[in-house]
């Protein structure tokens, strides 16, 4: 009765591994695993399983703190994306994050990026 057909993100997607990504006043899922951004029309419960499931089997079984901590280091990895300010410490943390990617991907599936 009171389940609506929304499409906006929730909290509770966090348990898919993604977080949400706003781009041009356009909501976007992203994963926090391989950071793929993935389509608007992708910010529902399925798709986001797919993916998951997809690309991250091996995550899919854990719980919501560990894609907190995933998400925690993707919202600070964002400097990437932004690009023009705090060049330096975005420097630092890029070497990081790059790190824990590689690690992730590693251990998930191959999605390495050329750097
Ligand atoms: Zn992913």
């Amino acid at each position: 009765m009171s389940f609506t057909n929304k499409r906006r993100y929730e909290e509770s997607y966090l348990s898919f591994g993604v977080t949400v990504l706003t781009a041009g006043g356009v909501e976007k899922p992203q994963c926090v695993l391989c950071f793929e951004v993935l389509a608007a029309s992708s910010l529902k419960p399925s798709k986001l399983k797919r993916h998951l499931e997809t690309k991250h089997p091996s995550a899919v079984n854990k719980d919501e703190q560990f894609f907190r901590r995933q998400a925690d280091r993707l919202v600070k990895s964002r400097f990437d994306d932004t690009g023009m300010f705090m060049q330096d410490v975005a420097a630092g943390l890029k070497a990081f994050y790059e790190v824990s990617r590689k690690i992730t991907a590693a251990k998930s599936h191959i999605t390495l990026e050329s750097s």
